[in-house]
């Protein structure tokens, strides 16, 4: 008979395929827990006194994110503040906001909810409407990171967490290798550094889970979760490469965890090769980091002042 490993109790919820371990609900968090609270100590991702902005959209992996973190604001290690990003995508984004919401409320974490329409003017679905949304997912990037970096710097936050999961780096990875996008290869990671002062250094304390362990996790735990995908990301080349990797995971279950050692042991020797000085520049419009003249999100904003 299948019975955890951990405790003994018959009632397993996951057999991991990767290992074979087998383990029952309470198990199964601990354990998910401790392997993240373990990786961010051990990548040191947050000091002491950190006040971590969390990207909460809804989704199961923001959701997991902010309820494992909270262990360390219980204990009084970091202090949160959990900021939803509403591009203004109809019929989607208003459920996902609803439940970012009852999910900060839960905790008692201070929660807001910044919108691109304040922000850069347009709502997503404005700016599909202009340009067509094969490039939905690049300017939906650009803007969220943006307006993250400046959320940040308006409420104090020395840290920037978002709920990447191991899948998604892995997708991540792949993606920037087989377009030849080797610049873009060297700045994924699990902490993001930048010596520029008006830079927040992002992480991602999810990096080493499986999505669907993350989506396990949110059942697991009882948490309020949004569960549609973004109408948006449908045919994007992003979904071919998870199709993929998934495909490929059912005979080889460490494939994605091989790809990330992989590409962590790569990593520092592409950087030293291939990435751009330090940006130490300022953006003329906006003040954010900038590799030119204008930033990333003000040279598509200037675009449509243009028209
Ligand atoms: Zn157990
Ligand atoms: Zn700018």
């Amino acid at each position: 008979m299948d019975v955890c490993h951990k405790c003994g109790n018959p009632q397993i919820i996951i057999k991991r395929k990767q290992s074979g371990q087998m383990l029952c609900q309470e198990c199964f968090i601990n354990t998910v827990q401790e392997k993240v609270l373990k990786d961010i100590r051990k990548q040191k991702l947050v000091e002491k006194g950190d006040k971590v902005l969390v990207a909460l959209s809804g989704g199961k992996d923001s959701v997991m994110l902010l309820d494992i973190l909270n262990n360390l604001r219980k204990r009084k290690i970091i202090d949160l503040v959990a900021v939803t990003i509403d591009e203004g995508i109809c019929g989607y984004r208003e459920d996902g906001v609803e439940i970012a919401a009852q999910n900060a409320e839960l905790i008692g974490v201070k929660h807001r909810i910044v919108s691109f329409k304040d922000y850069v003017g347009h709502t997503l679905d404005e700016i599909m409407e202009d340009t067509g949304d094969r490039i939905a997912c690049t300017y939906c990037g650009v803007f969220r990171r943006w307006i993250f970096n400046q959320v940040a710097r308006e409420e104090g936050a020395t840290k920037i967490a978002t709920g990447h999961n191991l899948d998604d780096e892995a997708q991540s990875i792949l993606m920037n290798y087989m377009e030849g996008n080797i610049q873009n290869l060297t700045r994924i990671g699990v902490k993001s550094e930048s010596s520029y002062e008006g830079f927040t250094v992002k992480i991602k304390p999810l990096r080493e889970i499986p999505e669907r362990e993350t989506a396990l996790y949110v059942v697991a735990r009882d948490l309020p979760v949004h569960l549609a995908g973004c109408p948006y990301a449908g045919d994007s080349f992003r979904a071919k490469i998870r199709d993929f990797l998934k495909d490929i995971s059912q005979d080889h279950p460490t494939i994605m965890y091989s790809t990330l050692r992989g590409f962590d042991k790569i990593k520092p020797v592409l950087k030293e090769e291939f990435s751009r000085k330090a940006t130490t520049g300022v953006c003329a419009e906006c003040g954010e980091p900038a590799a030119g003249k204008l930033c990333k999100a003000c040279s598509f904003r200037s675009q449509w002042k243009k028209e």
